[in-house]
């Protein structure tokens, strides 16, 4: 016994040509696939991008993990952005926002623990906060941080945060130089530089009425030791290129 089979030729194939495609991996940025857990459990600062691509075009989760303790401070600042964010809460307890939830921020958003009381033992809130990097120029961000007292603005930086490949990108911004393999993320150079200007003298005393604002500490935040790392990774490899150099006379 034998089946008939529809010559392909015969076939009416669906319409695909209207459909939207993702273009195939070009190999700079290599499909890959990571658990937002396990990423962050060996995390070292609040926005660290999960992934290792920010250039231009990209979608960048970076990943937060605050948690409350007897002798956690988080203060208090602004974030403003240019460019969308997105919140995901992956687990919360006695967070301000519930596990499993998503919330789209305004482009300027008050920033603090996410917590209701980031003294207390027991609470935490694990995230992602993602960002597409824009295409094209004029992408920026600011922080600043308002007095405790009157409510005044104390401090503001705002500065360009063009990704790599964006027509307005400077390869020398957030501390970067030409060539390096590891580049700084905009955010962590700004937040540490932030951290500077709003823990000086001038910075945090107010110049409505005076008032001196208490110290930002930035150790639950870990810009800094982001910022260092990386830099300091850019250098290791340097290091590494030139004593290869010397082996090879
Ligand atoms: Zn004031």
């Amino acid at each position: 016994m034998t089946t008939a089979v529809d010559s392909p030729t015969t076939v009416a194939l669906p319409e695909i040509t209207r459909s939207r495609h993702v273009p195939p991996p070009s190999g700079p940025r290599e499909p890959l696939k990571v658990s937002v857990y396990e990423r962050m459990s060996k995390s070292n600062a609040q926005l660290m991008p999960i992934f290792p691509y920010d250039g231009a075009g990209a979608i960048v989760p970076c990943g937060a993990v605050l948690y409350g303790g007897p002798d956690r401070t988080h203060g208090h600042f602004f974030h403003w952005n240019t460019v969308s964010e997105l919140l995901v809460a992956w687990g919360c307890n006695e967070g301000m926002i519930a596990t499993g939830s998503l919330m789209a921020t305004q482009p300027f958003h008050g920033v603090n623990s996410f917590l209701r009381d980031e003294k207390k033992e027991g609470a935490f809130m694990l995230a992602t906060i993602t960002q597409r990097q824009s295409s094209e120029a004029g992408q920026r961000e600011a922080l600043s941080a308002k007095c405790e007292k009157c409510k005044q603005e104390l401090v503001k930086l705002e500065y360009a945060s063009a990704p790599e490949g964006a027509p307005d990108y400077d390869p020398t911004a957030f501390g970067g130089q030409e060539g390096d393999p590891f580049l700084q993320f905009s955010t962590m150079w700004g937040s540490q530089e932030f951290v500077k200007i709003r823990n000086s003298e001038e910075g945090r005393t107010c110049q409505e009425c005076g008032h001196e604002n208490y110290i930002f500490d930035q150790m639950p935040w870990g810009w800094n030791v982001f910022y260092d790392k990386t830099r300091i990774a850019n250098e290791a490899y340097r290091s590494l290129e030139a004593a290869a150099k010397g082996a090879q006379g």
